[in-house]
């Protein structure tokens, strides 16, 4: 908030006016922050003040389809053009319905990790991963005239397009690729003065790849660079990297987070402040980047969510918990299935004990609020994985063919579950040559595990792999 001493007594009002109501939602803050994280899932900053004074005693948050807010006169106007009132104004630059959504993850990407945080909501992942890698890339004053950032290969389709063309390719920025993100040494060849942000996404989507969270952001620092660090398939249920120094969080919401499959959207957690040596005129890019994000680059550019989208996230969200239990658990016992079955010569799945990352991930992916008994929390996965079938490529996709539950779809973090194969689909435009540098073949099958029983799920795959 920008508090200019020179605004007229009309204006004052308004911001003397607006003090009660910012007091009362840092109480309604300070309480949710004392409960547990179903609590917080469940209810967020919704309050029942709220509901009773405000939303006529509805119980569920209000959807806002208004693009515009209405003030009372020119005064309460300038307040909240000025931003010296809380305000939504218009929907391109905030909308109470998202405005629930982004505290709600705020405060669960922020569980427990000791550290405060601000969020913001886009209309994608690939937007929310946009708008927080581009700020870095910005020209400075009397810094040095080129730029790097430094990325795990083992990204995404849709991010590794978005580095490699329009990145790379379209604005000449440099990017250094990470092959082995399990491999310190590496990421310490690659970083230097001039690195704008380091990236890593993990577990990474299909690869199953991770890496040393804490020594990643404490090489990171040394060198006064953020990271930035794509949780999506872990969600805040298993891993919140913050709590391990990252200080920017990106997801897309539309995959486990709302795994009933009905909206797009994007999340951008930073924590409060993150380490970085670019200078901005607003305090606030370091403070608070995911607030900095959404006054500025975010308002000029237009990647806000519908408000529709954002109540179906957050509707989803209440149960994130005990649904990532479940399907975690669901996939495990796929994946050892898998494991043992003959026409399968590779599984990967973070979860296996086998599995070379496997110890590392057991450092970090945990069930939040789970209790094994003695005291520790119980490790859990997600419901990630891929198999790779053996023969020819087109053994995989007789199997892919045969499924009669699983979809088939470039989906994941699904209820229902779905299987892709990745070469031929989420990694095809990226071309032979990164797609064996990322070590994705045609034979990979990815299967996210969703929420039916198991045993059903394995005898689908039983009676596919039965046809080759
Ligand atoms: C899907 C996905 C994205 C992109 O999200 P969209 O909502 O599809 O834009 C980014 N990262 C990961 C890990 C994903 O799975």
């Amino acid at each position: 908030m920008r508090l200019d001493p020179q605004h007229s007594p009309g204006v004052q009002k308004y911001v003397d006016a607006s003090k009660r109501l910012i007091a009362e939602r840092e109480a309604t803050m300070a309480r949710m922050k004392t409960m547990k994280f179903d609590t917080i899932a469940v209810h967020g900053l919704y309050s029942m003040e709220e509901a009773l004074v405000q939303n006529q005693g509805a119980i569920i948050e209000p959807l806002y389809l208004a693009t515009s807010q209405a003030y009372r006169d020119a005064d309460e106007l300038e307040a909240a053009l000025a931003y010296l009132v809380p305000t939504w104004c218009y929907t391109r630059i905030a909308n109470p319905t998202t405005y629930y959504l982004e505290w709600m993850l705020a405060l669960l990407e922020g569980y427990r990790t000791g550290s405060d945080t601000s969020c913001l909501v886009t209309a994608s992942g690939m937007s929310a991963i946009m708008s927080a890698v581009d700020p870095f890339l910005v020209k400075q004053k009397d810094g040095p005239e080129r730029m790097n950032f430094v990325s795990s290969i083992q990204v995404y389709g849709g991010t590794f397009q978005h580095f490699a063309v329009r990145k790379i390719k379209e604005r000449g920025v440099e990017c250094r690729w990470v092959l082995h993100p399990e491999d310190m040494e590496e990421w310490k060849s690659k970083i230097d003065g001039e690195t704008r942000f380091v990236y890593m996404e993990a577990p990474s989507n299909p690869q199953q790849s991770f890496c040393d969270v804490k020594a990643l952001t404490d090489l990171a620092h040394a060198w006064e660079v953020p990271v930035i660090f794509d949780a999506t398939c872990a969600t805040p249920a298993l891993m919140r990297p913050i709590a391990h120094g990252v200080d920017i969080v990106v997801h897309s919401l539309t995959k486990s987070i709302t795994s009933g499959g009905l909206a797009i959207g994007g999340a951008l957690i930073s924590r409060k402040p993150i380490v970085t040596k670019i200078k901005n005129d607003d305090p606030r890019f370091k403070e608070s980047f995911a607030e900095y994000v959404k006054f500025w680059p975010y308002r000029d550019s237009g990647p806000s969510p519908s408000p529709f989208n954002a109540l179906f996230a957050l509707n989803d969200l209440r149960t994130l918990r005990s649904k990532m239990d479940l399907v975690s658990r669901n996939c495990q016992k796929v994946a050892e299935f898998l494991k043992t079955h003959p026409r399968v010569y590779r599984v990967d799945y973070l979860g296996l004990p086998s599995y070379h990352l496997h110890p590392i991930a057991k450092k970090y992916m945990k069930l939040v609020d789970s209790g094994d008994g003695a005291g520790n929390e119980v490790n859990r996965y997600g419901h990630l994985m891929s198999f790779r079938v053996d023969g020819p490529p087109a053994n995989a996709r007789k199997v892919f063919d045969s499924f009669k539950i699983i979809y088939r779809a470039t989906d994941l973090g699904r209820i229902k579950s779905v299987a892709t194969i990745p070469a031929i689909s989420t990694h095809s435009q990226q071309g032979e040559e990164a797609r064996r540098m990322a070590d994705i073949p045609p034979q990979l099958i990815r299967l996210c595990v969703g929420g039916e029983d198991p045993d059903d799920i394995i005898a689908d795959i039983g009676q596919a792999l039965n046809k080759i």
